[in-house]
């Protein structure tokens, strides 16, 4: 590999070196070519079925560990149709039989098998189709050495990709993840949001040949420069140890601030809460002392799997993250799927303007199972901690209405069930212009807010937040957006409730005065801003 410099959009300004590893994605072209060697072939599939259980195990692990065993079980699913005979004779026979290619038989196999599955009566095997096409498109990966997005048995490693989507992100074992580089991308993806989460330098937009770079190269990425440096000189090296140190230094004299209040020299106080998407994110807000969590993205929990969570699965979670957060408030954010987050088994619709489609509450509110699983494993979570929940993308009263339904349904079922449950604190995303200007009435309604900035932004300027080609257009400062915060902030006081900003607005350190001055009662921010926002309003007036 040649010693390369690019330079792309940063969006997280830390700096880390280390070998890269790259995910590429590039569609396989699977061809139904024959082969000579019939039984060299049959040698291929044994072993890329090998390779594929040993991946799968590892995947049930790391279930196991993070969402318990009801949720893992899945994995152990995969494992057994991986060594059923019928399946695996049905590939073998084509090879042997008609001198298929190994990657076409596995799909030709996987198709038919999936499509027997999805005609049967029972809604389990039913939902078996999905995990057949699952499997074979796991032992095609590897058949085609394609990396897989677990990397469990890799170094720590600069990730670099075409682009991530979250459902690609949420599988992936975040301790061995030292840098995003992307070719695509913008700074308000949720790679970006993943990446300020975890203090991990991130580019976007970075103009490299994926087919060109080699896994394990050397690399520096720079995320005060927005440099890409493959194979480093000494020099490069030495001075980007440089800033490693300087930024570790920065943060050990934070650490002076753990368990100090937010609050001003003249004793205005703010709740500094942290935003997370997985239960295993609770460690970074634990170690960056925040005071509660202002939005746990609960759809992540949704994504990068092959069905709904379950209500065990959910309810485990949920309680999972109020335990380790004790006495502290956890705001859970209900589904807010749709729009750049995708499940395929929800079987959505492609739309034409999908941020402005059929997402979030929408969804939930016309498919009441999907929503009361959830809110039935938040309330019976209830009982373990102080949680609040808050509903995305609200535009008028009428919803909160529906909701509020919805939750006194759920109530009276846990009570005829004698399930424990308690009801939780409700509020609302601000995020809409409409909610902004019924907040007055909205106000009434709940017991806080919580504004979500990256949307709120994107619907006022009519800029898709994911466009890097409309940076120019973008003020993240833009008047407009700032009246609105003001106006939604007012409202809440007007009626005795709180108001809070959640979107990346809220660590925003040139508006953090401005958000003092404002009234703003709650900020959620990464993790890893906690603390130096906290510096901040310590030392204002
Ligand atoms: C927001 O829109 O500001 C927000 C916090 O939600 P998300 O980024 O998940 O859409
Ligand atoms: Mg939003």
């Amino acid at each position: 590999m040649a010693k390369m410099n690019v330079c792309g959009k940063t969006v997280y300004k830390a700096v880390a070196r280390g070998p890269i590893l790259v995910l590429d994605k590039q569609e396989v072209q699977i061809t139904d070519a024959t082969v000579a060697d019939v039984e060299a072939e049959v040698a291929r599939v044994v072993a890329a079925v090998d390779k594929a259980k040993a991946q799968i195990a590892t995947l049930y692990e790391k279930a196991l560990e993070e969402v318990g065993e009801e949720s893992a079980a899945i994995f152990e699913v995969h494992q057994m149709m991986l060594e059923d005979d019928e399946y695996l004779d049905s590939i073998y026979g084509m090879i042997r039989d008609e001198g298929m290619n190994a990657e076409f038989a596995v799909q030709m196999t996987g198709n038919t098998f999936s499509q027997i599955f999805a005609t049967m009566d029972d809604d389990y095997m039913r939902a078996r189709a999905a995990d057949i096409l699952d499997i074979s498109s796991r032992v095609i990966r590897v058949l085609t050495n394609q990396e897989d997005v677990n990397l469990s048995d890799c170094d720590p490693s600069i990730i670099v990709a075409e682009d991530l989507s979250p459902s690609e992100t949420v599988q992936m074992d975040k301790s061995k993840i030292l840098a995003f580089v992307t070719v695509q991308g913008s700074t308000n993806s949720h790679t970006a949001i993943l990446a300020r989460m975890m203090n991990i330098p991130a580019l976007v937009m970075t103009p490299v040949e994926l087919n060109q770079l080699q896994n394990g190269t050397e690399a520096i990425v720079d995320g005060f420069t927005g440099e890409f440096l493959l194979e480093p000189s000494e020099d490069e090296i030495a001075k980007a140890d440089e800033k490693i140190n300087a930024e570790l230094e920065k943060r050990r004299m934070l650490e002076a601030l753990k368990g100090l209040p937010t609050e001003t020299k003249s004793g205005q106080q703010v709740k500094l809460y942290a935003n997370i998407g997985s239960v295993e994110d609770v460690e970074y807000v634990l170690e960056n002392d925040a005071e509660g969590i202002g939005l746990f993205r609960s759809e992540f929990l949704y994504l990068g799997r092959c069905d709904l969570p379950t209500e065990e699965e959910q309810y485990n979670a949920y309680k999972k993250v109020l335990t380790a957060m004790g006495d502290r408030r956890v705001i859970i954010r209900t589904l807010d799927i749709g729009a750049d987050k995708q499940a395929d088994y929800l079987n959505l619709d492609k739309e034409e303007n999908p941020a402005l489609g059929y997402r979030a509450i929408r969804i939930c509110l016309t498919q009441p199972e999907v929503f009361k699983t959830q809110i039935r494993a938040l309330l019976r979570a209830a009982v373990y901690g102080k949680l609040a929940v808050m509903y995305p993308m609200i535009i008028s009263p009428c919803e909160v209405e529906q909701i509020k339904e919805v939750v006194a349904e759920v109530e009276a079922e846990l009570k005829a069930e004698g399930v424990a449950y308690a009801i939780p604190e409700q509020g609302i995303m601000i995020e809409t212009p409409a909610s902004v200007m019924m907040s007055d009435e909205l106000a009434q309604m709940v017991e806080f807010f919580s504004i979500g900035t990256n949307d709120l932004t994107q619907y006022t300027l009519a800029i898709d937040r994911q466009n890097e080609k409309l940076a120019p257009f973008y003020d993240a400062h833009h008047p407009a957006v700032l009246r609105m915060i003001q106006m939604v902030v007012d409202n809440a006081h007007k009626h005795g409730i709180w108001a809070g900003i959640c979107g990346e607005l809220g660590a925003d350190m040139e508006l953090t005065d401005t958000f003092l001055k404002m009234g703003v009662d709650e900020l959620s921010v990464a993790p890893g801003a906690v603390l130096p926002i906290r510096k901040l309003i310590r030392d204002a007036e």
